[in-house]
């Protein structure tokens, strides 16, 4: 392929034109950059598994900006799904839903379910509205790596192998939508995000009562059955080059590690700095709350690794709220 355009958003219209002729373009949405493709050509969604070298059992997420566009997808919109569509779309939130038959296999990697999202970004509803079609949409990183906050980090991961870029400003939130499978009697979260488990349990309980809201749909990720529902949890992900050290703030009164050798270059990020922190790091982020954590958490990763950061140091959150989503990233991300 050759070079990737880089379009203004004023140029969604040759963005869509690209998508309509089989096409991958990337785009920004308020979680973080897709790599579109349209929903109905399995030759366009096999590029995107080329660009990012993503394994073929990863299905992707379907992004539609209307509700006649999710009758293309699904015959049937359970009591679950429109309670959480009512309350969240559009948002960074994904439904796992029964397919009809004429979605392509290559799109949910032979699953009988797909995975949709109406996004809220404006830029992102405009690109689905002119292509005219529902998009496939992965975070546009190369498999494994942070996803791409900024059209300039879709760049370092995609360049040449992609057609084009929507260049729009840095995502909102900064980490990826949460995923609820809503085709059971509970909706169960698949993966964490910005709408929090907590955020479910209170829209579930005040439309059918308390009993919507089980202890077993808090599923955690190393659980086997969620493991077979969502294959995406099982394969490396958000991982900078640099080694990510997950520590808990507790830890600081024991002696803290420092660097190997003086020649290892080492990074904080995280709520609440020390001074020795501070001072063994040669980049530090302070973080003021949760949510500027997540949302600058893959930019950070992405900046050490243009500077060469051997190891960085996260500092652990509580798993509550957007914590839980937080703490999922950065558990992979640490992972070895
Ligand atoms: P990404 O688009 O790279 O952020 O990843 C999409 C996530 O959605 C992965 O964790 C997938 O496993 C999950 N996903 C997509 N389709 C389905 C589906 N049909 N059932 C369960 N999980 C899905
Ligand atoms: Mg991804």
């Amino acid at each position: 392929m050759c070079s990737t355009q880089r379009l203004t958003t004023s140029e969604l219209d040759r963005g869509a034109e690209l998508l309509k002729l089989g096409g991958v373009v990337a785009f920004p949405t308020e979680t973080v950059y897709g790599l579109g493709a349209c929903a109905f050509k399995p030759d366009a969604i096999a590029k995107i598994f080329q660009a990012k070298g993503r394994p073929s059992d990863n299905p992707l997420i379907v992004h539609i900006a209307s509700a006649s566009q999710l009758d293309l997808l699904v015959e049937h919109v359970s009591e679950v799904a429109k309670i959480l569509i009512a309350a969240y779309w559009p948002g960074p939130l994904t439904l796992v839903m029964n397919k009809r038959p004429e979605v392509p296999t290559v799109l949910t990697a032979g699953l009988n379910t797909v995975a949709i999202r109406m996004p809220e970004h404006q830029v992102a509803l405009e690109l689905i509205r002119l292509a005219d079609s529902p998009l496939v949409a992965p975070s546009a990183n190369r498999s494994g790596r942070p996803s791409a906050t900024t059209w300039q980090a879709v760049i370092d991961d995609l360049d040449s192998r992609i057609d084009a870029v929507v260049c729009g400003e840095p995502t909102r939130l900064g980490i990826e939508s949460t995923v609820v499978d809503v085709t059971g009697e509970y909706p169960v979260v698949l993966r964490h995000g910005s709408i929090t488990q907590e955020a479910i349990n209170a829209t579930m309980s005040s439309k059918i009562g308390p009993t919507a809201t089980p202890a077993s749909m808090n599923v955690e990720s190393s659980d086997d059955g969620l493991l077979k529902r969502s294959p995406g949890t099982r394969h490396r992900h958000y991982q900078p080059r640099a080694k990510v050290i997950l520590y808990s703030h507790d830890e600081i009164d024991s002696p803290f590690p420092l660097p190997a050798s003086v020649q290892e270059r080492v990074a904080w990020i995280g709520l609440e700095p020390t001074n020795h922190l501070m001072h063994a790091s040669e980049m530090s982020r302070v973080c003021g709350s949760i949510e500027e954590y997540a949302a600058n958490l893959y930019s950070f990763f992405r900046e050490c690794d243009n500077r060469h950061i051997d190891k960085i140091y996260c500092q652990s959150v509580p798993k509550q709220g957007l914590g839980t989503a937080l703490m999922d990233r950065l558990t992979r991300a640490a992972a070895q």
